[in-house]
Formats: C-alpha cells, sequence, structure tokens
C-alpha cells in the first residue's frame, strides 16, 4: 500500500470539537478501519473498511484545498491502519498543516504538525509514537482510567498537552470525578466533545 488510494468514509470542512484545538475550522478526514474494538466507540460504522470505496487520495487531497482550509485532521476508525505519507506529502505541498487523532496502535506514517494520542487498553500505542505526540487524550469510562492516563503522561514527552475527556455516554457520572481529578492534577485539562452540542459531526 503506497497510500494513493485510501478507504474514505465521509470528509467535510468543520470545527474540530476535541481537546487542544476545539474550536478551529479545520477539513475534517474520516478514514475506514479500526480493530481497537473500544466498547463505547462511537464511530463503529466506521470499523469496517470494505464498507467504503477506496478513493483517490489525490480527490481528497484537492477538495481540502478546494475548502480554503488552512489545516486538516485525519481521524477514523484508526487512520494509522493506512499508509498517510502520500497524503501528507499532498497537503504540506500547500502548505496545509495536517493533524492525525489516533489510538497509536499501528506505526506512524505520514508528517504531521500535530499529533493526538488517545491511547485504548484494547490495543496499546506502538512505542514509537509516544515521546512524539503533541498531545495526550485519555477517554475516561471509570476510576481505573486515571491510572492508564498516568502511565501514559509517564511515556509522553514533557511538552506533551494532557487531556482527560468523559466518554460521552457516561458523562453524568463520571464528570464530577474527573473535576475533583484535575482540581488535584492540575497538569490536566478537561477535554470535552463540544462539537456534540454544537450538533455537528
Ligand atoms: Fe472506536 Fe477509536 Fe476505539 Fe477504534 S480506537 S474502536 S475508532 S474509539
Amino acid at each position: 500500500m503506497n497510500g494513493t488510494f485510501l478507504p474514505l468514509v465521509e470528509d467535510f470542512f468543520s470545527i474540530q470539537g476535541e481537546g487542544f484545538h476545539t474550536g478551529k475550522a479545520a477539513y475534517l478526514i474520516r478514514l475506514g478501519g479500526c480493530d481497537v474494538g473500544c466498547s463505547w466507540c462511537d464511530t463503529r460504522f466506521s470499523w469496517d473498511p470494505e464498507h467504503f470505496p477506496m478513493v483517490k487520495t489525490d480527490a481528497i487531497i484537492d477538495r481540502a484545498i478546494r475548502s480554503g482550509t488552512d489545516s486538516v485532521l485525519v481521524t477514523g476508525g484508526e487512520p494509522l491502519m493506512w499508509n498517510l505519507g502520500y497524503l501528507c506529502s499532498g497537503l504540506k505541498s500547500k502548505y496545509i498543516k495536517t493533524f492525525i487523532e489516533t489510538s497509536g496502535a499501528y506505526q506512524l506514517s505520514g508528517k504531521w504538525d500535530w499529533i493526538c494520542l488517545s491511547p485504548k487498553t484494547n490495543m496499546p500505542p506502538v512505542s514509537e509514537i509516544c515521546n512524539k505526540a503533541d498531545e495526550l487524550k485519555v477517554i475516561i469510562e471509570n476510576r481505573n482510567d486515571f491510572e492508564w492516563a498516568e502511565e501514559y503522561r509517564r511515556k509522553v514527552s514533557k511538552k506533551c498537552r494532557l487531556f482527560l475527556q468523559p466518554e460521552w455516554s457516561r458523562f453524568e457520572s463520571v464528570i464530577p470525578e474527573i473535576i475533583v481529578y484535575v482540581k488535584q492534577n492540575p497538569d490536566w485539562r478537561i477535554s470535552l466533545q463540544v462539537h456534540k452540542y454544537m450538533h455537528i459531526p
């Protein structure tokens, strides 16, 4: 696979809804395929890449350029199941910044201006991605996830931004604990999925 075709779920110009770049406009590219299997996944429809046509990467790049965006967020699914070198080169040749949201379960490909690592217990990240992450975003579903967050905090670099994000379906039960935790551990910040409040994908 040389990355000249990718299994596209959807691509559209939108607003980033989570983490450090919340509220920033970006062209979102969602790729199909994920075998991490999080029980609470809100993009299950993306898991099977065979449900999505292989699309010319050049066509995706063209649409991103025509949108007028200055940055692209690649997500999934788990986008690093695919070789993203060609996609990133095409975007960067047009001075578009490249952002990725990944579980880190696969080797990194492509050149990125921002890597958001969201490690999952089902399939932990490969070690090489940890010290390259610009942002660590850990989903909190229950109390054990704070330990998971601290384990990965020790693996990322000192400059990496740290976020805890309530699992959406358990928001009411976990947000009080996250608030207490962040007050006691102020290096962490809270990330909310604000795109869901704005009713955008
Ligand atoms: Fe869903 Fe992401 Fe987990 Fe894959 S890694 S199952 S896309 S939440």
